[in-house]
């Protein structure tokens, strides 16, 4: 007796799912509300309480699925989905997670799989020349002596985490893992950048009042980190006795795209590393950095070279779906003595050998899915071109889009476009009620409050779905143009409804 799935019944119930995932996005996912539409709790109502005693027919359950679940997903692969930043997808990443699947490995050490970790850092390598990175990421198989490589990982936020680690066990030379820290290490990031830093950092245990948030130039209009401030913050620090041994800087921030000036932040870091411990330079390109798979955007990473350690998101603008954060160091000692911790039950004669990598000791969890190869079949099916061919297309529709908000009377960009994010609102209105009073713009409150009325409506409406920040005070739509399946003619259907519903506010 097996209560196991037939080898038959698997081909046939994977056949139904395949169609079901290839109708989804053929044509389904455009019709669907993009944002889902259900109350808190629903969901659950319609669920039994508890487990069932017997097995059930997979049929049942996907038509459960598509009935009971379906409703409460916001589809983030609408060619109508604008918020946040995009997350990527593509039949051939699909079908690579598939296989991965399927092999159901753990990838913990080489020697658990060894083409888990083989194909990963050849990726990694070819992850460094798709987006012409420096040289020092590269790994020891394709830049003799590296001391350097890259790792996947499965998220940014887990990527910082494991620089800021990396950062902590060299600026304290292994102490802060042994003994404890002393309260003196200090972070700094911008005030724009994503919040998984600040999570990071409590998470390493380095404490949220050692955190500096340095101001942005907002009178620029790009949001990017102010290095004057950045190095007068690092100055009073050490002064004070503290030890500065983190900077982020950011490649594309969430709320507006902005690009940390790399090569003055990088400078800092140097001239503190020449009188005492270097401030470890970690890049965040979370998104953006995919664009510099074209060479027109690569400017983005100027002045990478002097980073530690960079990570970009191939799950956000790269066709991969989620998850795969490709992470580089330069040195990749300080994060495997950082991380590594070997019990008896691990141990093996490769890696006593010293000859492979074991990618547990580049992250937190010991085990890990076998994600290079989704990463694999993108880059293969697509090619560099193709690739490109996808992120330039964003980056005009992104741009058509700037040009009509601001060639429209009511609208106005909060920030110059960056690549395929922009960010826009209506503009104050003329509320002056007679001619003494000429030029009387209404309030920024009862501004903030029209965009926010916009964009609720807009994403009640279900045909779009944009999101929202706050820059400088004012209260901000942004869209980001990033799905697979958006083109222009999408993008000019959402400027219309904006149009539309705007003026009517
Ligand atoms: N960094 C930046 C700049 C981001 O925009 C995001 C998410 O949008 C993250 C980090 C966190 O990404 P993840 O979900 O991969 O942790």
């Amino acid at each position: 007796m097996s209560f196991h799935m037939s080898p038959e019944e698997f081909l046939r119930q994977s056949q139904a799912v395949m169609q079901w995932i290839a109708d989804y996005h053929d044509h389904r996912v455009t019709e669907l509300p993009v944002l889902s539409q259900v109350e808190s709790g629903e969901i659950r109502a319609s669920l039994p309480p508890d487990p069932p005693q017997h097995g059930e027919d997979f049929a049942t359950m996907l038509a459960d699925f598509d009935q009971k679940i379906l409703p409460g997903i916001t589809h983030w692969q609408s060619p109508n989905f604008y918020a946040y930043f995009p997350t990527g997808v593509s039949g051939p990443s699909l079908l690579g997670e598939f296989l991965s699947a399927g092999l159901a490995i753990q990838g913990m050490l080489w020697t658990t799989s060894p083409a888990c970790t083989d194909l990963e850092a050849h990726m990694m390598d070819w992850v460094v020349k798709l987006l012409d990175l420096p040289e020092h990421y590269l790994s020891p198989l394709s830049r003799p002596g590296s001391s350097g490589g890259g790792v996947i990982q499965d998220s940014a936020s887990s990527a910082s985490l494991c620089a800021i680690l990396a950062a902590r066990e060299r600026a304290t030379a292994g102490r802060f893992n042994e003994e404890g820290g002393d309260g003196r290490l200090v972070a700094y990031t911008s005030n724009q950048a994503h919040s998984s830093i600040e999570k990071d950092v409590k998470v390493a245990g380095i404490g949220r009042k050692n955190l500096r948030l340095i101001p942005v130039d907002e009178h620029a209009e790009n949001f990017a980190m102010d290095p004057i401030a950045l190095r007068d913050q690092m100055v009073a620090d050490r002064a004070a006795g503290k030890v500065p041994f983190f900077v982020s800087a950011t490649v594309g921030t969430t709320s507006s795209g902005a690009v940390d000036p790399l090569p003055e932040i990088g400078a800092i870091c140097e001239e503190f590393g020449a009188s005492g411990v270097k401030p470890w330079l970690h890049v965040d390109g979370a998104m953006m950095g995919t664009a510099a798979v074209c060479p027109e955007f690569r400017g983005i990473h100027r002045g990478l070279k002097l980073a530690d350690s960079y990570l970009f998101n191939p799950h956000k603008w790269m066709l991969v779906n989620f998850d795969c954060t490709c992470m580089f160091v330069k040195d990749r000692a300080a994060l495997v003595s950082a991380l590594s911790v070997t019990p008896e039950y691990l141990r093996n004669s490769a890696s006593d050998a010293g000859e492979v990598i074991d990618y547990r000791d580049w992250q937190v969890p010991l085990g890990r899915r076998f994600r290079a190869l989704k990463l694999w079949f993108v880059l293969r099916h697509y090619g560099v071109e193709g690739l490109q061919f996808y992120i330039r297309r964003h980056v005009e529709a992104a741009a058509q889009f700037a040009g009509w908000v601001e060639a429209d009377p009511h609208f106005e960009l909060v920030t110059p476009r960056s690549l395929n994010l922009v960010c826009f609102r209506l503009k104050p209105r003329d509320i002056a009620s007679d001619a003494s009073e000429a030029g009387k713009l209404e309030d920024e409150p009862a501004v903030n409050a029209r965009n926010e009325a916009l964009m609720k409506e807009l994403n009640a409406s279900g045909q779009i779905y944009l999101s929202h920040t706050k820059l400088a005070g004012k209260y901000t739509l942004r869209l980001c143009v990033g799905q697979a399946q958006t083109e222009i003619e999408h993008v000019r259907k959402a400027w219309e409804l904006i149009q539309t519903v705007g003026r009517g506010l």
